[in-house]
């Protein structure tokens, strides 16, 4: 393809992705493909000639998008949101048209210094402490690609500074703290790094928060037993119910065992410090008086495309000490003279996507006051649904909603009677039938043996309407499965 071929695609490519997002609302929300559907629809091997690029973006309309969930969708209300912007698809495309490796500040300064500048300026706009910022020469900010890879990078810091601080500590009684409810990236850190991992105990009464009481009995336990408890990863809105361990509990124990190094893992819910009114119940003061590492990905919440978290650390030493290796063929005057960051000392990889252009392109686009709109819309629009929930008779909140998300079941007040097992069995009935259709989406979780529904609500489309609508069906599914299970 030439610049000319490249120009006319590429205007066709816009009007194609335009008519994409202007038809979310019309689509079905879940794909409805079979396992195998491309295999079966594609060539078993790659063509010999390349083909006239009109038919590969055709073939991609036949054959990719009946594939793909619409994560956009005003009515998806799974997972938790992932966003796309107009701004940031831009921002995508002039990304892939330098396509830049980034790994030193001299091998393209502008995606290291971009990346420093947005880093701060998001600092600025959560209202992390100044210690965390780039400018600080101290702490510091770096876009990774996940909250997974975020923790994954923080525990590395972690375990480099204990062992150095205690070098005769055998690597197998290093131990990593979770919670029970902290996401698969805990015990996936533990199995990449070879760690013992302990999942400390939280409860219902507690709305499924860790207590600084538990992680003392952990940490004496532990040490009474010969272990080395190294890092803490503490979690500021949950998976399963947007829990939001008690970080101040945690830093006045933590205070007494400075060797602990406590990442707080935010990967949704970290965004909502945008609006700051939600600082202080979503424990920032905490985060920003004591924690080493934090982590929020604005791919999730914050309108940045997949992917980017955002990684801060207190002391960016601890990260270059464990993750610095520079051969020759790495060194750069400024590497060597420490006046420029590396952001591959920072990082995993070597390489690294230019992720700051589209944090900077919609940052500016939208302005701190549209950021904080769609988190207030997102969140009244949940605290609507939440009431709902409250007051319906066949429904009932599982655990206290959590900015945009409610965790509920289905919970007939005339059934008072029913066991947690037969709850359950009621419930999953219930899900299946919402799983079933392809005009909604939301997802299942267990919350101590409790089955129940997450909605979450974070599509930039989704308005009052949809979320009426959802509760709609939500209300019909249920009266057929009570009915069902009655018949
Ligand atoms: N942390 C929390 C609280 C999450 O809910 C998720 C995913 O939903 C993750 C981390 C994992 O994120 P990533 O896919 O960026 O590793």
């Amino acid at each position: 393809m030439n610049a000319e071929q490249f120009r006319r695609a590429g205007y066709q490519a816009i009007d194609r992705i335009c008519d994409y997002h202007v038809t979310l609302r019309d689509r079905p929300v879940l794909s409805q493909v079979e396992p195998g559907y491309l295999r079966k629809a594609l060539p078993s091997s790659a063509p010999t000639e390349g083909e006239d690029f009109q038919l590969i973006a055709d073939d991609y309309q036949k054959y990719i998008i009946p594939g793909l969930t619409h994560w956009q969708h005003p009515s998806f209300f799974a997972y938790f949101p992932t966003s796309s912007t107009f701004e940031g698809i831009l921002a995508e495309l002039y990304t892939s048209s330098t396509s830049n490796p980034g790994f030193n500040w001299s091998v393209s300064p502008a995606c290291t210094e971009l990346e420093a500048v947005v880093m701060d300026w998001i600092a600025q706009l959560l209202g992390l402490d100044q210690s965390f910022y780039n400018i600080s020469e101290v702490g510091g900010g770096v876009i990774q690609p996940s909250a997974s890879e975020s923790a994954l990078v923080a525990t590395v810091a972690a375990r480099a500074r204990y062992i150095h601080e205690h070098p005769q500590v055998a690597m197998e009684n290093l131990v990593l703290y979770t919670t029970t409810q902290t996401h698969s990236l805990g015990k996936k850190a533990g199995l990449i790094l070879g760690l013992k991992v302990r999942a400390l105990g939280v409860t219902a009464q507690d709305d499924f928060a860790l207590r600084g009481d538990t992680l003392k009995v952990a940490l004496e336990e532990d040490m009474n037993a010969g272990f080395h408890p190294f890092i803490l990863i503490g979690t500021v809105g949950t998976t399963s119910s947007g829990a939001v361990d008690r970080l101040d509990e945690i830093a006045d124990v933590a205070k007494h065992y400075p060797f602990l190094w406590l990442h707080v893992d935010a990967a949704w819910a970290g965004v909502a410090f945008v609006c700051p009114e939600y600082r202080e119940a979503y424990q920032l003061p905490a985060i920003n008086s004591y924690v080493d590492s934090f982590c929020t990905s604005f791919y999730k919440w914050g309108l940045i495309q997949f992917d980017g978290s955002c990684l801060w650390v207190r002391h960016r030493k601890h990260l270059t000490d464990a993750l610095d290796v520079t051969p020759e063929f790495l060194r750069t005057r400024h590497g060597n003279a420490g006046t420029a960051i590396d952001y591959r000392n920072w990082q995993l990889g070597l390489g690294k996507r230019f992720r700051s252009l589209k944090f900077w392109f919609v940052l500016r686009a939208r302005g701190v006051k549209g950021l904080q709109k769609y988190i207030s819309d997102g969140i009244k629009l949940n605290t609507k649904f939440a009431q709902s929930i409250y007051e319906s008779e066949l429904f009932s909140v599982v655990t206290k909603p959590s900015l945009a998300m409610t965790v509920f079941r289905l919970a007939p007040k005339s059934s008072t009677q029913l066991s947690t097992p037969e709850l359950n069995i009621l419930n999953r009935a219930f899900y299946a039938r919402l799983a079933a259709r392809n005009d909604i989406a939301l997802t299942q979780t267990d919350l101590n043996g409790v089955f129940c529904i997450r909605m979450v609500i974070g599509a930039e489309q989704t308005l009052e309407s949809d979320v009426d609508r959802a509760l709609a069906l939500m209300k019909s599914e249920a009266d057929g499965v009570v009915n069902e299970m009655r018949g």
